[in-house]
């Protein structure tokens, strides 16, 4: 899925291969995805899209959207896959929609459970979108001390680390993947309430999660996610489904793994505490 370190990645990359490049024509959905969603109809995009020059490429939070002019643009999101073809690839049997480019390259968007693919002239409303554009990410300088603190006075103190850290974007970009890093490098359990940690430990926290996102953005994304050329990135997860069995890098001890909030979460009880 696409956090912060993906998208910012992602954005990087399309820009620095596609800047320029013009729209030759787009492919609607090979194989039609029930959680695939689309503004209006998909077979209607090589009409918008057709001719439009990529000018750039921009991330907000858990998306990626790709600017043509002031008014057109596509955006994907944390549940697509994207794949950059060169000419002499061909396209896989399925994909949700297909975009040739003038230099003969091709963009192949895919997706796995869910995601949207949304090309559109003019404002876009939807509230999710406008929650990233708009939100404050942890590597911004807006995300100063005093914002965090005001965060988390803002929300229920019985209100867990996951729910408050990973859910509602309230910081744009932090999903159930890189919130593992973060609580395991601020060594704190994922169900601790908000009212539980002490002043030492908002602080740590604030911290880690500034330096963790930033660790896996310099180093291209995490090793669980692939890149547009099909790369995975180069920051080695300490929590994931990867890497779990190998136990706790630190104190050696088991890892658990536990379905908690709609999604698995993973922590070194020995390292994490519930309580101290
Ligand atoms: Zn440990």
């Amino acid at each position: 899925m696409i956090e912060l370190p993906e998208s910012v990645n992602l954005a990087r990359e399309l820009k620095e291969a596609l800047k320029g490049k013009k729209i030759e024509k787009v492919l609607p959905p090979s194989s039609v995805h029930k959680f695939c969603w689309y503004e209006g109809e998909p077979e209607a995009y090589d009409a918008l899209l057709k001719g439009k020059k990529i000018v750039s490429v921009e991330s907000y939070g858990i998306y990626v959207e790709i600017i043509f002019d002031q008014e057109t643009k596509l955006n994907f999101n944390d549940g697509v896959n994207i794949r950059l073809l060169t000419e002499e690839e061909n396209l896989p049997v399925k994909y949700q929609l297909a975009v040739f480019l003038d230099s003969g390259e091709k963009l192949v968007f895919t997706v796995a459970m869910y995601g949207g693919i949304i090309a559109y002239q003019g404002e876009n409303t939807n509230e999710y979108y406008q929650k990233n554009k708009i939100g404050v990410s942890a590597i911004s300088k807006e995300f100063t001390n005093e914002y965090w603190i005001n965060l988390i006075h803002s929300v229920k103190p019985t209100m867990s680390l996951k729910a408050f850290l990973a859910t509602e974007q309230r910081i744009i970009g932090i999903g159930n993947g890189v919130l593992q890093d973060i609580l395991f490098a601020a060594k704190l359990h994922p169900k601790r309430k908000i009212e539980s940690l002490s002043e030492e430990e908002k602080d740590i926290l604030y911290q880690k999660t500034k330096s963790v996102l930033e660790e896996m953005i310099r180093k291209g994304g995490r090793d669980t996610e692939k890149d547009m050329y099909g790369n995975l990135g180069n920051y080695k997860t300490i929590l994931s489904k990867n890497t779990y069995k190998e136990g706790c890098p630190v104190c050696h001890g088991a890892i658990t793994k536990e379905n908690y909030l709609g999604g698995s979460i993973y922590y070194c009880p020995n390292c994490q505490p519930m309580k101290k």
